[in-house]
């Protein structure tokens, strides 16, 4: 795409926002892949792309970058992560998809409790 910072806008980069016009802090997007699962979370929206923050002029480590809209939250919480480790969420979700209902909420409370076993959650509010 047309490059909007300084010459450093990576490859993948469809589009770029700016936290706010002549911000130091420009955001890059890969293309977006949303899909809609209405009825598993509500409301349901995920979606995932290449990301990459520059700052003041620096880029950050480029990311995958996860979100969704969270029944409990009300704006889209989002989780980035690198690339080689987002090619093993990729097989991960893969292999869900032939999980039964039970297998998949055992599945993430493990993930849960293997989070708060590292770091309890911080209190809603
Ligand atoms: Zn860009």
């Amino acid at each position: 795409m047309e490059n909007r910072t300084n010459g450093k806008c990576p490859d993948w980069c469809e589009k770029e926002t700016d936290h706010r016009p002549g911000s130091y802090i420009q955001f890059h997007w890969g293309r977006h892949t949303v899909i809609d699962p209405r009825g598993v979370i509500d409301p349901s929206r995920i979606r995932v792309d290449a990301y990459m923050e520059t700052v003041n002029g620096k880029d950050r480590p480029p990311a995958v970058s996860f979100g969704a809209h969270l029944p409990d939250q009300e704006n889209m919480a989002f989780a980035d992560i690198p690339a080689n480790d987002a090619r093993t969420l990729a097989s991960v979700i893969e292999l869900l998809a032939g999980a039964t209902p039970e297998q998949h909420a055992e599945y993430v409370a493990g993930i849960r409790a293997a989070a708060d076993a590292i770091e309890p959650e911080p209190e809603a509010g």
